[in-house]
């Protein structure tokens, strides 16, 4: 039986953040990926921002990291079959190191973090599938690996196998029937295209990005597109709350497909080819959704902990990932200084969470999953902005209607004027 000093569950972006910070201050970790490499399989949108606790690990992290483009204009869409209204936000003024936000491929960006923690000391086994927590006297001790049955013991277990955790869920920290209304599917195109032809149609320049979120066009399920430029390639994805999809006989394969076809969407992607279809689960339960993150031997981080902000104009994940994997590194470099290794002492992992971003933006976001669940949001304010913007443009001989009374009437009619106010109120309380 081999022993570590603390064996991370998971090759993420939180996994891979714990074991780095780990492995520089000496310690002997073991790095467990169920992958035949990190990043096989994981997917996402996808948009990185910065990553402050892992730049103080990796000073020069955004010097070396294998990125695709950093995003200077952010539109949001709203879009019904035919017709589309966008605002778009070109900041030109943060068009500068350090950037908010990089396009990156998980299966490059997680092989390269994970090969810092190697080059930091710490050992990964690949293809390695834990199936198991092992305990001693109520705490964990170790975990077993579904190959050969073989059990690796730390006195520290970090949990970083994403939304599902089973290591969560097996060492008692995660209860409950899973909910598929904190769940959101997600299915992604990836298309192909010259860098040129993206610069030309997005109106880039060297390695400027564009973001584009989109609502509306979801054949009525609660969720949202994204269209993100890569380097030589598109992103054009969804977002599904699981329930709501369930509830449908759509499959998100057709709903993206559909998508595809609109003609606005079409004009974008034309000439490209399309390389790959991938799908993944997010938590979108947020503050809601949050399992025990922290017990005798064990601390849970990232997706496994439910550290994810939907709020429909932005998707952060890896950003609280990697920020809680540096605080479980960092709690577990201070257990064993002090050779404690008890829930009292892993408490600073939730102290310093509450501390940080963390802990304080998702609270300060619980309330948007329930404003999300909100149907009108993904179809009747599509129509009534796509409406509205209809009659204002249109010119064709006959007398118009004062622009005041024109929106009211499209808001009686599409919305409801107590509806109106009442997602008013909720979206103000939300965001
Ligand atoms: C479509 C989509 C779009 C997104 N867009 C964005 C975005 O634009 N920006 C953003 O910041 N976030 C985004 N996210 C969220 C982000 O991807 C996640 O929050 C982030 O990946 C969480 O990192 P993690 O390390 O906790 O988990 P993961 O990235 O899920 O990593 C978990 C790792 O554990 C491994 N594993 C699982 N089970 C086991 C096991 N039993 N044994 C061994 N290994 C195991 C997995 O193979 C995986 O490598 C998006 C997510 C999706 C699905």
């Amino acid at each position: 039986m081999t022993v570590f000093d603390a064996i991370v569950v998971g090759a993420g972006p939180a996994g891979s953040s714990a074991a780095l910070t780990m492995a520089k201050a000496g310690l002997k970790v073991a790095l467990l990926e169920r992958g035949s490499f990190p990043g096989e399989k994981n997917m996402f949108g996808g948009v990185l921002h910065r990553l402050t606790a892992l730049e103080d690990v990796l000073p020069n992290f955004w010097d070396i990291a294998p990125l695709e483009r950093h995003i200077v204009k952010k539109t949001l869409t709203f879009m019904t079959e035919g017709s589309s209204f966008s605002v778009n936000f070109d900041n030109q003024a943060a068009n500068q190191p350090p950037y908010n936000g990089y396009t990156i491929f998980r299966p490059t960006f997680d092989r390269w973090l994970a090969d810092q923690a190697v080059q930091a000391g710490a050992t990964l086994l690949s293809s390695s599938t834990v199936d198991e927590v092992l305990r001693e006297g109520g705490r964990i001790v170790g975990v077993r690996l579904l190959r050969d049955n073989a059990e690796l013991r730390a006195p520290i277990v970090i949990a970083a196998d994403g939304v599902l955790s089973f290591v969560a869920r097996k060492a008692g920290l995660r209860q409950g029937r899973f909910n598929p209304d904190h769940q959101g599917v997600c299915i992604k195109a990836l298309i192909d295209m010259p860098k040129d032809v993206i610069d030309d149609r997005f109106g880039l320049t060297r390695r400027e990005g564009a973001s584009n979120e989109i609502v509306g066009n979801t054949g009525g399920v609660r969720g949202g597109t994204f269209l993100y430029t890569n380097y030589n390639s598109l992103s054009l994805g969804m977002v599904l709350e699981l329930g709501s999809l369930m509830k449908t006989d759509w499959t998100p394969y057709h709903l993206l497909n559909n998508l595809m076809e609109q003609p606005q969407i079409a004009k974008l992607l034309r000439g490209g080819r399309l390389l790959e279809y991938s799908a993944h689960l997010v938590p979108k339960g947020g503050y809601q959704m949050q399992p025990e993150l922290f017990s005798d031997g064990i601390m849970v981080t990232g997706d496994a902990a439910a550290l994810c902000i939907v709020t429909g104009l932005n998707l952060e994940g890896i950003n609280l990932a990697a920020q809680s994997g540096v605080i479980a590194g960092k709690t577990a470099i201070v257990a064993h200084q002090q050779r404690d290794f008890s829930k009292g002492c892993l408490s600073n992992y939730k102290k310093q969470l509450e501390d940080s971003f963390v802990l304080k933006d998702l609270k300060l976001y619980r309330r948007t999953p329930d404003m999300l669940h909100n149907d009108r949001i993904y179809q009747q304010y599509p129509e009534l902005v796509c409406g509205m913007m209809d009659e204002i443009y249109r010119i064709d001989g006959r007398p118009k209607a004062k622009m005041s009374q024109m929106i009211l009437r499209q808001v009686k009619e599409k919305i409801g004027l107590k509806n109106m106010l009442a997602d008013v109120y909720g979206g103000w309380r939300s965001l």
